[in-house]
């Protein structure tokens, strides 16, 4: 037993020094002989160790009966065997001392318990032995900076090389990484690794991550993520990444599984796992997108593109038609357009009037006779405003096309300014598509992708300095936690003392249980009032006729406690009924604050525009739990209804200051209670003008039972 080996390092299994390839066949219809034939094809240049009991040599290599007659030490051990013979194999491979296996062998863990079990059996038959599994269910690996093609995927057949780069890509699928790859291919692309981690059952993602963040031949990052194992440390390496100036891509499936409709909360509705997962991608700097292949062409040109300075984009095209949608395109996405300096329009008036000086630059309305120094003029009159913080030239068929691809690769090489090129063209385009790849300049062929691009450029400069999960300071009379907590399903009022315990201004109000001590509350809290029915079990009061605002008298009050307590019955409570007589607030907004606990990433507050729209609108923003009123601010200013608060149209400004103070209050409360809280929920918060403050007029919340 040899338990007690050191485990073999991650970029070693990327880039073994000695590859065994179980079951290895010359036939391509195999899955062995589909491996054998991309390792061998594409020059791996390790030891190559086909095992094969029935065979001397394949495709010229010595062939070895078992592994345990293969020479050592063996780093990688490729296993696609039938599960029948999974068990032995992983088996045989440790008891040679193989320092990993790539498991493709599917039907696992992710098809049915038999499967599970048997998963389970191999990592614990591999950990006997102090080896590592990658897998199962996954397919392979490609290390284009080791020459090195593990995979059955026949596209990788179809390449000549593999196109070396800097991208490097981990997968929780397997087909997608020999789709992307052929994609990158196409796209001028130049990967460094990339890696399919199938059901993770030892090795996860975010090994492979980290690996590559350490790898000095990758400096873009692509994840596709189902989901994540280890959801702390996935932030703790996107942190690291940052600091390591490599950018991260992510993609995540699993959107729409967010908040059912029977959520017991807007909150818990409208900030479901994928949610949480965008909010903390945003926090550390992880571009996060919605489609693999767009990720991959966004790390193709972002492999090769410095990041955006100050300034907008500077876009010149060869149609005008194409170029003004992108113009207005680019606008409505909220993507700056560069505003020529006086410089560039005197450097244009060479060929082109003033009156088609506009951005873009449109090639076509120059006057006097064609050249191609005119074009190649106008772009770098362009790319050199002052106010062009990344270029982007879109070619659809015109004249003169390799002269013009030619002057874009040379700004491009210029490496000081994001550069993209769109090839627009279709079948027309093959010679100048020739061209970029040979220059090594990745292009992109839709004005959609450059859009993502362009996006992902701009929310990376804006990022900036955010530092999320930092230590906020704790506001004065925030907590601490009352002693003996509620659980369960909060009250509005038990929901509100919380509240009040760290400082959150709440209506005040009293419950009572007769239509005499409802009115003698009402005199003490002053008309009007507001009266509630108090339940364990509804979550939407007014719905069921259990809220009355505006009671102005005795009389109003006596006949809505009659008539909420006769709503309670109908809603199923028993016993004597509790209503909530509470002090009638106005104000100018009503949002929501909430907060929820995420499995994976901890608590996190949301804040929005609330009432009863709150999920048609869902204009709400999401950050981690504890945060600063700075962040709490920034939160704000981000809500699509922002103006509100700001005051919009000669309407006053808003108690800004107060909500952030209730949202930082909030997220003491929610990380305080950790795990023990389900969500919390102020809805409405009712917000006054600037300087009045903003009071929370109904609270639930869900806190679960401790021993
Ligand atoms: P629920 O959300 O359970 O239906 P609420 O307590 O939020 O019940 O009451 C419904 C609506 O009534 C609120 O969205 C708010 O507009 C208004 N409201 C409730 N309480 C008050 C109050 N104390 N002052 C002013 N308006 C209130
Ligand atoms: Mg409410």
């Amino acid at each position: 037993m040899l338990a007690s080996r050191p485990h073999i390092p991650i970029e070693r299994i990327i880039k073994p020094q000695s590859l065994a390839i179980i079951g290895a066949s010359e036939d391509i219809g195999k899955f062995g002989g589909r491996f054998m034939h991309n390792v061998v094809r594409h020059g791996y240049a390790g030891t190559l160790l086909p095992i094969n009991p029935g065979r001397k040599t394949i495709l010229g290599r010595r062939c070895y009966p078992n592994i345990g007659a293969a020479p050592g030490p063996i780093d990688v051990a490729l296993v696609a065997v039938p599960a029948t013979q999974l068990r032995q194999t992983i088996e045989d491979c440790g008891a040679a001392g193989v320092g990993a296996c790539v498991v493709i062998t599917a039907q696992l863990g992710e098809f049915n318990e038999a499967g599970a079990a048997l998963q389970d059996e191999i990592v614990q038959v591999a950990a006997s032995h102090g080896m590592r599994l990658v897998g199962p269910n996954c397919l392979g690996m490609i290390c284009s900076t080791h020459a090195l093609a593990l995979t059955s995927s026949p596209t990788l057949q179809y390449a000549e090389t593999l196109p070396l780069g800097s991208v490097g890509f981990v997968s929780q699928s397997g087909a997608l990484m020999g789709a992307l790859f052929v994609l990158g291919h196409d796209h001028g692309v130049g990967f460094s690794s990339m890696i399919t981690v199938g059901n993770q059952a030892d090795l996860e993602l975010a090994d492979f991550f980290e690996a590559l963040i350490e790898d000095d031949e990758t400096n873009v990052i692509c994840l596709y993520i189902e989901a994540l194992k280890t959801p702390r440390r996935f932030v703790e390496l996107a942190q690291r990444a940052k600091a390591r100036g490599k950018r991260v891509l992510a993609v995540k499936a699993g959107r729409t599984e967010a908040g059912s409709a029977a959520a017991r909360s807007h909150t818990a509705s409208l900030a479901g796992s994928y949610e949480a997962f965008e909010t903390v991608c945003d926090e550390v700097g992880v571009l996060l997108m919605d489609e693999p292949e767009a990720m991959i062409l966004a790390a193709g040109v972002l492999a090769r593109a410095p990041r955006m300075g100050p300034g907008g984009i500077g876009m010149v095209v060869s149609s005008g038609g194409g170029g003004a949608v992108t113009a207005d395109r680019l606008t409505v996405a909220g993507l700056p357009l560069a505003q020529w300096t006086e410089a560039t329009h005197v450097r244009l008036d060479t060929h082109f009037p003033r009156t088609h000086q506009n951005n873009p630059v449109d090639l076509g309305a120059h006057f006097g006779a064609l050249g191609p120094h005119i074009f190649k003029h106008a772009m770098e009159a362009v790319a050199d405003d002052a106010d062009t913080a990344a270029f982007i030239y879109i070619m659809t068929p015109q004249p003169l096309m390799p002269q013009t691809v030619d002057a874009v690769i040379d700004i491009w090489k210029r490496g000081t300014k994001p550069t993209i090129f769109v090839l627009d063209t279709s079948r027309f385009g093959e010679e100048v598509r020739q061209m970029l790849l040979q220059s090594g300049m990745p292009y992109l062929t839709r004005i959609d992708d450059a859009m993502r691009v362009l996006e992902l450029l701009v929310r990376e400069r804006d990022h900036g300095s955010a530092t999320a999960h930092a230590t906020a300071a704790r506001p004065q009379g925030a907590g601490p936690l009352p002693h003996s907590l509620p659980a369960g399903f909060l009250t509005e009022p038990e929901a509100k003392d919380l509240f009040r315990h760290y400082g959150i201004a709440t209506t005040r109000e009293r419950t009572v249980r007769t239509a005499q001590d409802a009115v003698k509350a009402a005199e003490a809290i002053g008309y009007p009032v507001v009266a509630k029915g108090v339940s364990r079990s509804i979550v939407h009061k007014s719905d069921l006729g259990l809220v009355r605002l505006g009671l102005s008298d005795a009389d109003a009050v006596t006949q809505a406690f009659d008539d909420i307590a006769r709503s309670l019955i109908a809603a199923g409570e028993t016993g004597e009924p509790a209503i909530a007589i509470q002090e009638m607030v106005r104000g100018q907004a009503e949002l929501i604050v909430g907060a929820r606990y995420d499995e994976g990433f901890g608590p996190q507050v949301m804040v929005g525009f609330g009432g009863v729209m709150v999920e048609v609108l869902r204009d709400v923003r999401l950050a981690s739990a504890p945060l600063d009123s700075d962040r709490a601010k920034a939160l704000l200013r981000k809500l699509k209804l922002w103006p509100i608060l700001d005051g919009v149209r000669g309407r006053p400004k808003l108690d800004v200051d107060a909500v952030a103070d209730t949202l930082v209050r909030l997220s003491w409360l929610a990380s305080d209670l950790g795990p023990r809280m389900q969500d919390l929920e102020i809805n409405p918060l009712i917000v006054r003008v600037a300087g009045q403050g903003a009071v929370a007029v109904d609270g639930r919340g869900t806190v679960i039972e401790t021993s």
